[in-house]
């Protein structure tokens, strides 16, 4: 598999130094798929920065799918103290955007400790966008980053979609320009720092990176009317013919960049009054999911999970956070099996309200 640009030697030659001090993910290439692998494991790491989507996004770094919480031993607590030194390199505008708000949803309510020291303690690096097929993130408004939604960010190929000046431009199709070697911007201090080792020239950034210019067809959702669409189209049928589609696998909540739900798990030990606790990610859609003591599932129907994972993202984000919990990053139609796609159920949700 030919990954061009990605693999620019003195690229390659940086990350491999940083992974002296870091822990350093970057998407790779692993039996045909692009997955978060850590530089440094392996010589024959085959980067695929600016290439097609990865299987599990980069919230893996911060909020890892298994991690264990505490020990307890004797009736004394001991704390797991996470990792804070992960730089992630190579997130796409929409998985920047998806990290800015996943952070906030973390933060909002109860903080959560453990993925606030993983994140507070990370960097992030995004690099230039090409567009993944299925993805749609003009609708959901996550198509536009700005300097501390990113630490650096790796413009590949000149793009003008980097809005230096503040005009709007963007970039996409034939309006890219050409430039003799990659350019790093840098959006925090720490970015700036960590740059300084850097084979690349360096800019400030001081306004709006763009993700390249959709299809002519793409029109945005009304984001501020979807909440009242969602929770009038309970009940609606749309919602029981994507449960006769849908296999209630989970897959759709594991790679989205933005669903976060887990379980946790008390493990004990062979010795008396040793154990420890688990964290692992839980999805929405499967059955057990909202199950409680006394068998009772609040969410019985696969169409009422696949409403209320909707809900959560349509209605509930937005009305909380202000932002759809929706990059439209397209992962959970690309690796759903029955092909759903969140594209036509929102068009499906704003038809079926229209015409109620
Ligand atoms: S990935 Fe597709 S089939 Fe699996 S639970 Fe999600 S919507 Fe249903
Ligand atoms: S719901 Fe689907 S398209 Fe939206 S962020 Fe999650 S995985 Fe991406």
């Amino acid at each position: 598999m030919a990954y061009g640009y990605d693999a620019h030697p003195a690229l390659r030659r940086w990350l491999l130094e940083l992974a002296a001090d870091y822990r350093v993910l970057v998407p790779a290439e692993k039996g045909g798929n692009r997955i978060f692998q850590e530089v440094g494991t392996t010589d024959a790491l085959v980067f695929g920065l600016a290439q097609d989507r990865t299987v599990l996004p980069a919230k893996k770094a911060f909020l890892p799918p298994e991690e264990m919480l505490f020990e307890f031993s004797a009736g004394r607590i001991l704390p797991a103290m996470p990792l804070d030194d992960t730089i992630v390199f190579g997130l796409h505008v929409c998985e920047l955007s998806a990290d800015r708000l996943l952070t906030a949803n973390m933060t909002h309510d109860r903080p959560d400790f453990h993925y606030l020291v993983r994140r507070n303690g990370g960097i992030i690096a995004g690099v230039s966008c090409r567009r993944t097929s299925g993805c749609f993130c003009e609708k959901t408004g996550h198509d536009q980053i700005v300097p501390g939604d990113f630490d650096l960010f790796l413009d590949l190929d000149g793009c003008p979609g980097w809005d230096s000046a503040g005009t709007g431009e963007q970039c996409g199709g034939g309006a890219k320009t050409s430039v003799a070697q990659p350019r790093l911007i840098a959006g925090s201090a720490a970015g700036r720092k960590l740059a300084a080792s850097a084979p690349f020239p360096l800019e400030n950034a001081t306004g709006a990176i763009r993700a390249p210019v959709a299809a002519a067809s793409s029109k945005t959702w009304p984001l501020d009317e979807l909440p009242a669409r969602i929770r009038d189209s309970f009940g609606a049928t749309i919602w029981d013919d994507l449960a006769a589609r849908c296999l209630g696998c989970g897959n759709c909540t594991i790679v989205c960049p933005l669903c976060y739900c887990f379980y946790t798990r008390d493990e004990t030990g062979l010795a008396p009054e040793t154990g420890r606790r688990l964290r692992l990610w839980d999805s929405c859609q499967l059955l057990a999911f909202a199950r409680v003591a006394g068998g009772h599932n609040f969410r019985e129907s696969r169409s009422e999970r696949i409403w209320y994972r909707f809900s959560h993202k349509f209605m509930r984000m937005q009305e909380t956070l202000g932002h759809a919990g929706c990059s439209g990053c397209g992962a959970c139609f690309h690796f759903c099996p029955a092909n759903i796609d969140p594209q036509q159920v929102i068009a499906d949700v704003l038809e079926v309200t229209d015409s109620a």
